[in-house]
């Protein structure tokens, strides 16, 4: 076994570091030095579900860029050194449907998570990247493109292609008119992509406080969803509503907004929606859902993110301050990704 350093829940809003045991390469395998992990929503959540007394520790992050350290006898595609990413899946597979369709992220065997999954291969619990080191199947780990900082990518590969995937699905473009609710972590990075491809963007946010940063993240418009006027005004105006909010709310406002057989994406909420039909039946339109990416679709988010110089904008903070970092994105107090600086785990 390899040891390495890391950051493993002791309670819902707590970590602590310790040891951390990683597999030793298999001929499929490189190591990777961790040096920066996003701090996603889905962090939250599974601490806050987390059995504090189960046998295995929670270890998070799910979103990290980091430099290959070690490779397995018969990896060709990385050596020593190469800068990596690694998203919310780490193993598939690979032979279902999905998976032969480069959908990964919906193996029908469910593919395995990067942290609190089980690996395919000898049944160990996952340990996620709040750590200093990371052993990972090749195929599931991808180039970082140069050119894009390794901190502010590091949130691209779980919020980046959350959103890329839908936007993309459902053919965004010149032209497309998107509306994005709730400027977070998953919304800021939807403005920014749907500007890059095309689209007249419009955020959607409760008052109109944050014009500014819309515009400032390329939005061309702000439409403050308690203001009647200006949400009448917008009615049957948007090809496609990617829907970042987290916590349970009324989509029939939204769906309003929908153009005529135009999609609302949720993204951000995952549970049980009530929806008046007929707001779907009066102008055909969708409901849809999407979430984390497959290897072809993340492979060509990075690509074009480096492009067209898109990362997160993210506040960076040393590892050790990481219980700090989950309190403040619990209270929505960040702008708008944070990301740790695993260096202080050396
Ligand atoms: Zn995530
Ligand atoms: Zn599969």
């Amino acid at each position: 076994m390899r040891t390495t350093d890391g950051w493993r829940a002791t309670g819902p809003t707590e970590l602590r570091r310790v040891r951390l045991e990683r597999r030793d390469l298999r001929p499929d395998d490189i190591a990777v030095r961790v040096d920066y992990c996003g701090v996603c929503h889905s962090d939250l959540h599974a601490l806050g579900t987390h059995d504090r007394h189960a046998e295995a520790p929670l270890v998070p992050g799910h979103e990290f860029t980091g430099v290959v350290a070690g490779t397995g006898s018969e990896v060709t595609a990385f050596s020593v050194g190469d800068r990596v990413a690694v998203g919310n899946i780490v193993d598939s597979c690979g032979e279902c449907a999905m998976c032969e369709a480069g959908q990964e992220n919906f193996c029908r065997s469910f593919p395995t998570l990067t942290y609190g999954g089980t690996d395919r291969r000898d049944g160990s619990t996952t340990l996620g990247g709040y750590s200093r080191e990371y052993v990972v199947r090749d195929a599931f780990a991808h180039p970082l493109p140069a050119g894009l900082d390794p901190a502010a990518a590091a949130p691209l590969m779980c919020a980046g292609v959350t959103v890329w995937e839908p936007l993309r699905s459902l053919g965004v473009g010149p032209g497309s008119r998107v509306a994005v609710a709730g400027l977070g972590g998953l919304g800021h990075l939807a403005v920014k992509m749907a500007v890059a491809l095309g689209a007249t963007t419009t955020v959607i946010s409760r008052t109109q406080d944050k014009h500014d940063d819309a515009r400032e993240l390329g939005a061309h418009d702000l439409i403050a969803s308690t203001d009647p006027r200006q949400m009448a005004a917008a009615r049957d105006t948007f090809d496609v509503l990617i829907d970042t909010v987290s916590a349970p709310h009324d989509l029939a406002p939204y769906l309003k907004l929908v153009a005529m057989d135009g999609t609302l994406s949720l993204l951000g909420y995952l549970g049980p929606v009530a929806v008046e039909t007929t707001d779907l039946l009066i102008g055909r339109k969708k409901l849809g859902s999407a979430g984390s990416g497959g290897r072809p679709a993340t492979a060509e988010m990075l690509r074009f993110c480096a492009d067209h110089s898109i990362t997160a904008d993210v506040e960076i903070l040393p590892s050790s301050q990481v219980n700090t970092a989950l309190d403040r994105l619990r209270r929505n107090d960040v702008r708008y990704r944070f990301v740790l600086d695993m260096s202080d785990l050396d």
